[in-house]
């Protein structure tokens, strides 16, 4: 009976961390134990596992396009002043870049101590050269155009998250300025939020489920043999990494918000799960409006605004990548980087992490423009490629950590923050 009743009462985060482990595990399973057949191999991994993992992805980013929209319009029509939104746009502006050019010290720091090129043995390693020779980078001129929408309906078909927060801003603001003219067109925005907000929960309630299908299914097709010559290189992303999320977020987020950064971690730990299961920064956008404002108390007139923003341009665990990957690169070719090298490297990796779509594996792509800035050979790629979903599934937790963080200290700034909640969750 006592146990009955401690079952129901297992918490979302209880739910997530036990399906994140045990997935992990039957993962492995199904990858070491479990010889190849078609029970294992279609019905199981390509068949449930990847359907119910999919399913789920496609539920969370089904949510993002109209709750981004009208939480924006919502969230621009309260704050309405265009000078307020303006202080919030440059300050949340100004520490996503501090944190990603902060980021890419640490992992350049971090690959200059762990030396992962030196001594490499090529041989072990699969290149797959031919894959990145097809790899496009978007110009600088295209990028900025690009924040502007020339068709805002094709944006929200497409999912533009720059151009529909740029569209949803001016629609906020107009309807601030327009009052009671427009109450109706407010009010059903605000009503479709409500909508938009309530179906997040619901679907946030299937999380557990989702987070184990995609886990077990990732970890029974891995080989962790491939690993092994690349180790030194997974083990300097992943510590540098550690070292931005436990030292400099939680560091910035005591010194500038005074919150206590434990339990902010612990509280904002689904997300992060959630994050590393499925890889998409996109996709996490309503489930880290809802966690930041259910329990960390942040104003949702903040974050509709700015989590979506770092979804799209703050990819501080991309930039970690970029620069161990810089180091590795370098030392694998033996190439000798200079002072103004790596200057070179924390200004395009900065740049390339707001060029960097929330989707799987995009950082890799951009990683392209940051080697080229210092000529270090595009077929370097090539080697981390194999190992790289494991890194991309740690760096999106990072990624969208780094944003939450940011959007609590600037909610801190602005007010907007309910300390009640965060006491109280
Ligand atoms: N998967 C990452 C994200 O969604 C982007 C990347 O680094 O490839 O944040």
């Amino acid at each position: 009976m006592e146990n009955t009743k401690a079952k129901k009462k297992m918490g979302l985060t209880t739910k997530i961390f036990v399906a994140l482990i045990v997935g992990a595990l039957f993962g492995m399973v199904l990858h070491y134990i479990i010889p190849s057949g078609h029970i294992k191999d279609h019905i199981l991994v390509e068949g449930i596992l990847y359907i119910v993992g999919q399913g789920f992805i496609r539920l969370m980013k089904m949510l993002v396009v109209p709750l981004v929209f009208c939480s924006i319009v919502c969230g621009s029509m309260a704050i309405g002043d265009t000078k307020k939104l303006g202080t919030v746009g440059v300050r949340t502006l100004a520490f996503y870049l501090t944190t990603t050019a902060l980021a890419i010290c640490v992992a350049l720091a971090m690959g200059n101590l762990l030396d992962p090129g030196v001594g490499l043995d090529m041989s072990a390693i699969s290149a797959n050269a031919a894959e990145v020779q097809t790899m496009e980078s978007t110009s600088m001129a295209q990028t900025i155009l690009n924040i502007i929408p020339d068709n805002p309906i094709g944006a929200l078909a497409t999912g533009n998250m720059l151009q529909i927060i740029v569209f949803a801003l001016i629609v906020g603001v107009i309807l601030a300025k327009l009052g009671e003219k427009t109450e109706t067109v407010g009010n059903f925005f605000s009503q479709f939020n409500d909508i938009m907000m309530e179906m997040t929960m619901m679907v946030m309630s299937l999380a557990p489920i989702g987070v184990f299908c995609l886990i077990s299914r990732t970890f029974a097709g891995i080989g962790f043999s491939a690993f092994l010559p690349l180790a030194k290189y997974m083990i300097g992303v992943l510590l540098a990494l550690c070292v931005q999320c436990f030292i400099v977020y939680l560091g910035l987020l005591k010194i500038f918000s005074g919150l206590n950064p434990i339990k902010f971690i612990k509280n904002f730990f689904p997300v992060m799960a959630f994050a590393f299961s499925t890889a998409t920064s996109n996709a996490t956008i309503p489930m880290s409006i809802d966690t930041l404002a259910k329990k960390m108390g942040v104003s949702k007139r903040i974050s509709s605004f700015t989590i979506p923003l770092g979804a799209t341009i703050n990819m501080d665990g991309t930039a970690i990548m970029q620069g161990v990957a810089v180091v590795f690169a370098a030392q694998a070719f033996g190439i000798v980087l200079t002072p103004a090298d790596y200057v070179t490297v924390i200004g395009t990796a900065t740049l390339a992490s707001i060029g960097t779509a929330g989707v799987p594996s995009v950082g890799l792509v951009t990683l392209t423009m940051v080697f080229n800035s210092v000529g270090l050979p595009v077929e370097a790629i090539g080697l981390i490629m194999g190992i790289d979903r494991i890194l991309d599934m740690a760096r999106t937790a990072v990624n969208i950590t780094g944003d939450a963080v940011c959007t609590t200290i600037v909610a801190h700034q602005n007010n907007a923050i309910d300390r009640e909640v965060f006491k109280n969750s």
